[in-house]
């Protein structure tokens, strides 16, 4: 078996879908990575998320090294034999969630220093670190560490930063080829920085290349910009990178922005709105997101989306699901979480069918014309 292969199978327009191979199963682009950041896809059982149809999970790097720890994760035999899934986990380096959730933070050349938002206790995380924590997880697609800077800093703000993740990318490359046995079955992402500009990005993309990586993360993006800029971006971002390797949009996004994305050339996504959303009772639908918590759907004993397939939809009603979010019980969170992440994986199967048929354009123009519930 391959350590990692990517081929594609049909474009329709920008959009492509293909098959990655790795040794823990195939990957069926473009794709969408529920998130499990502490071990578990919240609600959902490790059997269910694979029933949706997903092919890959993500883990996060900065919430295992706090808890339970990513050496007492390696004892325990690693991430998959720990959470019981046994296809690829990509693992995030532990940079966005340092910069977003932790204290005392402090950024230097080597790495950064801060303190846990769970107890305080001081940690250090670098590109040497970060992929030794995504080795012993056991990851399969491990990212590079990288800084992610907000997007609406000055130019020069975001040029340093960039240059910096670049010089990172590459000891993240030096640290991850010295993992021996893990390097030889798995894969390494660079992650492009540069916010909006297009001098920037392009600058980026050509460091990455240099370096040279398995795929391509599109980063900085989806962190407060809205998706006009974020498509704005990606009208050039992607095409930057090489076409003949993955490229992975991080911590996208709505189901109208995984459609925009791809429509734009990006083969994987990540992002909690599914499993989130679930548990805070907003179900997405065809027809757009609803809340479920609405007195209107009380007593409506139709599913909670018609053109749904999945289990949740075919057995329990909108006025149940309803009681359930009201009343606060968990199965309420466990239902609709399994709907969305079914939800969000039809969107994905359908998208791919479109593309292998050259159909990209009108697939989406359906989608949007139902989602926004436009005639
Ligand atoms: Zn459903």
């Amino acid at each position: 078996m391959t350590r990692f292969s990517f081929q594609i199978h049909a474009t329709s327009g920008k959009a492509r879908t293909g098959t990655i191979q790795m040794k823990r199963g195939e990957i069926r682009t473009p794709a969408f990575m529920p998130v499990g950041t502490a071990a578990t896809v919240k609600a959902m059982k490790v059997e269910d998320v694979r029933r949706t149809g997903a092919d890959i999970i993500l883990g996060n790097t900065y919430h295992l090294m706090l808890r339970p720890g990513a050496e007492r994760m390696a004892r325990l035999g690693g991430l998959h034999a720990f959470m019981g899934w046994d296809r690829p986990i990509l693992t995030d380096s532990g940079g966005y969630q340092v910069m977003s959730l932790s204290d005392l933070r402090k950024i230097t050349e080597e790495g950064v220093t801060f303190a846990s938002h769970l107890d305080g206790s001081r940690h250090m995380l670098s590109p040497e670190r970060s992929m030794e924590i995504q080795r012993l997880l056991g990851s399969d697609i491990v990212m590079a560490f990288d800084e992610c800077p907000r997007a609406d800093q000055p130019r020069d703000v975001i040029a340093r930063s960039m240059e910096m993740s670049m010089r990172w990318a590459r000891r993240s490359r030096a640290g991850f080829d010295s993992g021996e046995e893990h390097a030889a079955r798995s894969a390494l992402f660079g992650i492009q920085q540069g916010a909006l500009d297009e001098g920037l990005r392009q600058a980026s993309a050509d460091a990455l290349r240099d370096i040279g990586f398995d795929g391509y993360a599109i980063g900085g993006l989806a962190v407060g910009e809205g998706q006009e800029a974020m498509f704005a971006t990606l009208d050039f971002a992607p095409s930057q990178l090489p076409a003949d390797r993955p490229r992975y949009l991080m911590g996208v996004g709505k189901p109208d922005d995984l459609v925009g994305a791809v429509e734009r050339g990006v083969d994987m996504f990540d992002c909690v709105l599914p499993t989130r959303s679930g548990r805070n009772g907003q179900g997405f639908t065809w027809n757009g997101p609803i809340n479920m918590r609405n007195a209107r759907h009380a007593e409506d004993t139709g599913p909670l989306d018609p053109r749904c397939t999945c289990p949740v939809c075919a057995k329990y009603s909108r006025a149940y699901l309803h009681h359930l979010h009201k009343a606060g019980e968990m199965l309420g969170a466990m239902l609709l979480t399994e709907h969305n992440l079914s939800f969000y994986q039809q969107l994905m199967a359908g998208m791919r069918a479109a593309i292998a048929e050259d159909r990209f354009t009108a697939f989406a123009a359906d989608f949007r014309r139902d989602y926004f519930n436009r005639e």
